[in-house]
């Protein structure tokens, strides 16, 4: 048996997985979720991130952005990597798609501020 920390709401609860006979149990769980959130993060560990884009406008060198969705845990960097690869160049607003269907994984990045338009 082993545990994980549900880090799906912040109570944070220590779950126990046991895999019995190829049936994943768990348990511990102060709610539903939590059984989805082992059983996720046993076949398929998924992430969301944020992070900021570079831009070219020296007052704002920078925005923050974030993925639409979670991503896979071991395509984290991946994205990182191409989020770093843009050099923003136009005045966009908060939830504008900076990066559409980024490396083919269904989510994009957006813009989480408005800041480029708003000064
Ligand atoms: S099991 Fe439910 S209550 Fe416990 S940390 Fe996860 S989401 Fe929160």
């Amino acid at each position: 048996m082993e545990e994980m920390v549900c880090i799906e709401c912040p109570n944070g609860c220590v779950l126990t997985v046991e895999n019995k006979d190829g049936e994943i149990i768990v348990g511990n769980y102060k709610c539903k979720k939590g059984i989805t959130f082992a059983k996720t993060e046993l076949l398929s560990p998924k992430r969301t991130i944020s992070s900021i884009v570079r831009t070219v406008f020296p007052d704002i060198p920078v925005i923050p952005v974030r993925v639409s969705g979670d991503i896979p845990k071991d395509r984290i960097f991946d994205v990182i990597e191409e989020i770093n690869q843009i050099r923003l160049d136009k005045r966009v607003g908060r939830g504008h798609i900076i990066i559409d269907n980024v490396l083919g994984l269904g989510v994009n990045i957006i813009a989480t501020s408005s800041i480029l338009i708003n000064t």
